[in-house]
């Protein structure tokens, strides 16, 4: 961190700014110029202490950061890319996975409809909320417990690995027993006391980002399951609240470029809730593949017309066939396979 001083600062308290630093147990650079002092503080882990702590000090101007604030998330801290294994199912690895189904389990019959076609067109991992997080409490919550039933038998009948949202902490053990990955929704990416519960499991957690959360925050929010000891966190860009809207959200598509340069995670992008249209899916479902994402999240419903979420954004089987066909020459253009 740089503490640059105000020019009339004292000596008092410049050294007051290095007591500080020093009651941390950080190292200090002192950079003693004819108007004005700057204070380096250094250290490995000066992330445990907040700006705050030193901005708030008499004679002081500003406090910069020069270290991000994640850290276990970071690629200095991983240079190596993480590729986690699922069920047989590698994901950052050379094959671009695509995870796909309904927004919610609906009955058995949809999701085993939905997910065998997606296992037969090239799909890796079934989609599908048993727990939807509503942004009413009068819409459809979701079959709950009857959902992670539904998923189970489907990845025991079809031998596919599954992913399902875990919304509260109540549940967490539940839903891991009867799915492969857990997702944490955009809306619960700071929600610190479930990341720190997730982080104690060996399940892989899939990462929303927030609808207004900046990819440090995002991060950062990734570290509170490092930090607990689970290594297998993935990353999925979701689309970010913009002003623009003629779409549900706007796809970060910058977002894949910058957390792989600062990340050793694995990030997957869902072009269906950034969209809210089918129509607009296929595109940057590609455009997000071309740009290195390592998989994409999809939502497919064998009859969008009836689906009790999220049906304008759902691809039909056909659609999503069309995309999958689409996918791989795109893959392979930028050296993956689907
Ligand atoms: C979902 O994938 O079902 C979902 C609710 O997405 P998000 O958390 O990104 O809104
Ligand atoms: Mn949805």
């Amino acid at each position: 961190m740089i503490v640059e001083m105000s020019r009339g600062a004292s000596r008092e308290q410049v050294d007051h700014v290095v007591e500080r630093a020093h009651s941390f147990g950080f190292e200090v650079q002192l950079n003693l110029g004819t108007d004005k002092t700057v204070v380096a503080i250094l250290g490995s882990d000066t992330g445990k202490a907040s700006t705050d702590v030193f901005e708030v000090l008499p004679g002081v101007v500003s406090v910069t950061r020069i270290m991000k604030p994640y850290k276990l998330a970071s690629r200095e801290f991983n240079p190596r890319s993480s590729k986690i294994k699922v069920s047989g199912v590698e994901i950052g690895g050379q094959r671009i996975v695509v995870m796909a189904g309904p927004c919610a389990v609906e009955s058995e019959q949809q999701l085993m409809n939905t997910a065998m076609a997606v296992k037969k067109l090239g799909g890796l991992v079934v989609r599908g909320g048993a727990f939807k997080p509503r942004s009413s409490p009068f819409a459809f919550q979701g079959l709950e417990m009857e959902g992670l039933k539904i998923l189970a038998k489907v990845k025991s009948d079809l031998g596919i690995p599954v992913i399902t949202e875990v919304v509260d902490i109540q549940n967490i053990e539940l839903v891991a027993r009867h799915v492969d990955i857990l997702q944490v929704g955009a809306r619960n990416m700071q929600n610190f006391a479930l990341l720190k519960e997730l982080g104690k499991l060996k399940h892989p957690i899939l990462l929303k980002r927030g609808l207004s959360a900046t990819v440090t925050e995002w991060l950062t929010a990734a570290d509170y399951l490092l930090a607990e000891g689970n290594k297998r966190v993935i990353l999925c860009e979701r689309g970010i609240r913009t002003f623009e809207d003629s779409t549900r959200f706007a796809l970060d598509i910058t977002s894949i470029g910058v957390v792989k340069r600062f990340s050793h995670l694995p990030i997957i992008v869902d072009p269906s809730h950034a969209a809210g249209h089918s129509a607009y899916v296929p595109s940057i479902a590609k455009a997000a593949i071309a740009a290195g994402a390592d998989g994409i999240l999809v939502e497919v419903h064998p009859n969008p017309e009836e689906a009790l979420v999220d049906g304008l954004q759902s691809l039909a089987i056909p659609a999503f066939e069309r995309l999958m066909a689409e996918l791989r020459p795109i893959a392979e253009a930028v050296g993956r396979y689907v």
